[in-house]
């Protein structure tokens, strides 16, 4: 069965929306199999987010990620990985799709980086990678 590790970032815990997030996903049918909250280590950001190294928003990225506590999740399900990133909706939260997560919770702040309230693996490879990454392997 398909795995997905979710985080909800800093805005969504300090925002009050951990339940309401991880409830959306579970009622869409997906299993939480594991959960835990940490303020996450530079060190770890950076593994998670080696892609986007030399990007302009990576500093502001990680700076943003690192700034309060995160709520890691792994969920399980037949196309699980698909079906969280439907839930969550665009990128930019301004433009994401009401009924979305991001759609119906974000908003632009102005800021340096796109604060969108969550992540979502977005291939079995790198839900693998990224679950070894918060959970240990
Ligand atoms: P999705 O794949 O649905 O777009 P993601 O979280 O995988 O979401 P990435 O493109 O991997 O998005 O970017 C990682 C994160 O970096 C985004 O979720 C967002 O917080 C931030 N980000 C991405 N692009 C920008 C940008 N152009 N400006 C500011 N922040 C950005």
């Amino acid at each position: 069965i398909e795995r997905t590790l979710v985080l909800v970032k800093p805005d969504g815990v300090a925002r009050g929306l951990t339940g309401t997030i991880l409830a959306r996903v579970e009622a869409k049918g997906y299993r939480l199999v594991d959960l835990r909250q940490l303020v996450p280590g530079r060190e770890l950001l950076a593994e998670h987010y080696a892609e986007h190294e030399g990007r302009p928003f990576y500093e502001p990225l990680l700076e943003f990620m690192a700034s309060g506590p995160v709520v890691a999740a792994v969920f399980e399900g037949h196309r699980v990985i698909e079906g969280f990133r439907s839930l969550a909706g665009a990128t930019d939260p301004t433009t994401a799709a009401p009924g979305t997560i991001r759609g119906d919770f974000g908003r632009d702040w102005g800021l340096a980086v796109q604060q969108n309230l969550v992540h979502g693996s977005d291939s079995p490879e790198s839900a693998a990678r990224e679950i070894g990454i918060w959970f240990g392997a």
